[in-house]
């Protein structure tokens, strides 16, 4: 078989284990999510300007594989050179990506989100690792140990935390108000990030 289509039946395995998870954690229903391969030079207009992200994370040195959200098409986007770098220290990492992404998709499939793609990265990348790191944490096979903070761009971290300080101040059921209404609980000033 093609690495091509290896790595994306891998992809497609961890999504079909995943999303009946989170949707009873979540109530939501997560419906279809297509995962397509992606190619980085095609990607100059994706709609987040994530290869921005992409070479931004390369000049700092933080070469993690990278795998796209779009919420427009609602689609997940596997880079197939992607199984080759995954770290084979941590097996699980595919499976905490695929849980990363799909935190995404559950921003998108709350009611009267914000769209993602007109939000902060601070913010929808928070929620992303803090789905990754503790929402959904206890799905994966092996108990997660936390990635190193070095792993992520400065803002993944800055909206995890802020994130995490939300469910400590009003609890899980904070999580599912944050798309629509994230402008509530920002603490920094407008503009900032
Ligand atoms: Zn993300």
């Amino acid at each position: 078989m093609d690495t091509k289509k290896k790595v994306l039946g891998e992809f497609e395995r961890l999504r079909d284990r995943y999303i009946p998870l989170m949707e009873r954690r979540t109530g939501l229903n997560l419906g279809q999510i297509e995962i397509k391969s992606l190619i980085e030079e095609n990607c100059k207009d994706d709609l987040l300007g994530r290869t921005m992200e992409i070479k931004a994370l390369k000049r700092m040195g933080v070469v993690k594989p990278t795998v796209l959200y779009n919420p427009v098409e609602e689609t997940i986007q596997v880079p197939t050179f992607l199984w080759n770098e995954l770290d084979k220290s941590n097996n699980q990492e595919a499976d905490e990506i695929m849980i990363h992404e799909l935190t995404h998709h559950v921003w998108t499939k709350t009611p009267n989100r914000i769209p993602l793609q007109s939000v902060p990265s601070v913010v929808g990348e928070g929620f992303a690792v803090y789905g990754e790191q503790h929402w959904f944490a206890d799905f994966l096979p092996a108990k997660r140990n936390l990635t190193p903070k070095s792993n992520y761009h400065p803002d993944y971290i800055v909206g995890e935390e802020w994130v995490r300080k939300l469910v400590e101040e009003y609890g899980d059921q904070i999580l599912l108000k944050i798309p629509a209404r994230y402008g509530e609980f920002v603490t920094w000033a407008e503009g900032e990030k």
